[in-house]
């Protein structure tokens, strides 16, 4: 049977929460060996958590999503912190901007200090991102050149070349 990888979900979405157990089972089942659960804002981050002790198959991601921004707490980016020092291998999502029909209700100065706080996480913490993005993408990228290309992409290349030689 061929392998899969599910790269991105929700898991954690207390609508489905009580049959996760089974929708894991079914996907394993079908071939899928593991699950990239991303959760998108502090009430969910333990839901994550608990899913990736109880099923070794998903691996927790915490972030804040660009439309639970304005719902964060004044502690969200320690809280956060505290979960990546306590889950070492989570990976940093579901996090970004969007200027779609949901998100341009959101202020959107702060959708992009919200995305570079955690951006600058993941590069001190050398995760990998999960990230949304929708009719977003020049600030993105503007956002992503300023604070990675300079220096991750530097340091990118040259383990690549190495690899090859
Ligand atoms: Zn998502």
């Amino acid at each position: 049977m061929m392998k899969l990888f599910d790269a991105h979900c929700h898991l954690q979405d207390s609508r489905i929460l009580s049959k996760t157990p089974q929708l894991i089972k079914a996907a394993q089942d079908s071939g899928v060996v593991n699950f990239a659960v991303n959760g998108v804002c502090e009430q969910d981050w333990l839901s994550v958590k608990q899913l990736s002790i109880t099923h070794p198959s998903v691996l927790p991601s915490f972030g804040l999503h660009p439309w639970y921004v304005t719902e964060r707490s004044p502690n969200w980016f320690n809280k956060l912190k505290e979960y990546f020092d306590s889950t070492p291998s989570a990976a940093v999502g579901e996090i970004g901007l969007d200027k779609g029909s949901h998100g341009k209700k959101i202020d959107f100065s702060e959708q992009v200090e919200v995305l570079r706080q955690q951006l600058e996480l993941a590069k001190e913490l050398n995760k990998p991102a999960s990230v949304h993005c929708v009719r977003a993408y020049g600030d993105l990228l503007e956002l992503m050149k300023s604070l990675l290309i300079g220096s991750c992409w530097r340091q990118m290349h040259p383990t690549r070349y190495q690899s090859r030689t």
